[in-house]
């Protein structure tokens, strides 16, 4: 695994949450990468002092004296107020504390609900290719595989034949990826090309994401209101005419 992949899994390395082969290929590569150690360090750091709240401190007496001081001599008519000023203090460094611990949590939260997403569709990719499954109903003809979906999911994917294109479709399966069932369209051309499709819980259109995981390319985009992901290991440059033309 590389540097950069293996970056991608530590916040999900160090929450625990890859799996056996995750995990080892993680710990493979931080045998001899001083720079991936030291971020698991970092995080492993982050982690408790969030847990534990030792992130929290108290200014030092000779602060808040010379703090006072400094608004005794600026303010003289708030002399009377240092009650108050001890109490926005206070006030002031909880909301900071708060924020802070906030900001690192769903930032951290978000980017490993994300690492786990891709993940997942890696797997599902791959799994779909070893176990001969690609496709739970096989034929080209978009009015075959469309009406297939219909009961079996509560939104109606696209399935758009591209085979003039290039891009021959295969037929669509039923997948479960982020906590629902989705709809997973099967295209070739020499590679297996997994498409999957669901309403997309987010309101901003994000722009187009291209990466690469495990050797697989995936490619991400929000339109209509649907996510879309797809994942081959067949090259940026032909992964990016089939989204282009899915999106069109
Ligand atoms: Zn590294």
């Amino acid at each position: 695994m590389t540097c950069k992949e293996t970056k991608s899994l530590l916040n999900a390395y160090v929450d625990g949450e890859l799996d056996s082969a995750g995990s080892l290929a993680v710990e493979t590569h931080m045998r001899g990468c001083a720079s991936c150690l030291t971020d698991v360090q970092n995080l492993r750091g982050l982690a408790s002092a969030i847990e534990n709240g030792s992130l929290r401190f108290k200014a030092p007496a000779r602060l808040k004296r010379s703090v006072q001081a400094a608004i005794r001599t600026a303010h003289p008519e708030a002399r009377s107020s240092v009650f108050y000023w001890r109490w926005a203090g206070a006030l002031a460094s909880a909301v900071l504390v708060i924020a802070l611990t906030w900001t690192a949590t769903t930032r951290w939260t978000r980017s490993s609900e994300e690492t786990l997403l891709v993940n997942d569709i890696v797997s599902s990719h791959v799994r779909s290719m070893m176990a001969n499954h690609a496709t739970d109903v096989s034929s080209s003809d978009s009015h075959t595989v469309k009406p297939w979906f219909g009961g079996k999911l509560d939104y109606s994917p696209p399935a758009k034949d591209l085979t003039e294109q290039g891009f021959r479709l295969i037929g669509g399966r039923l997948d479960y990826l982020d906590n629902r069932p989705v709809a997973a369209l099967v295209y070739q051309r020499r590679h297996f090309i997994n498409l999957f499709v669901w309403p997309s819980t987010k309101a901003a259109i994000r722009e187009e994401k291209q990466l690469a995981r495990q050797g697989y390319n995936l490619i991400h985009w929000t339109q209509s209101g649907m996510t879309y992901w797809l994942v081959s290991d067949l090259n940026f440059a032909e992964l990016s005419e089939c989204a282009r033309l899915l999106k069109e």
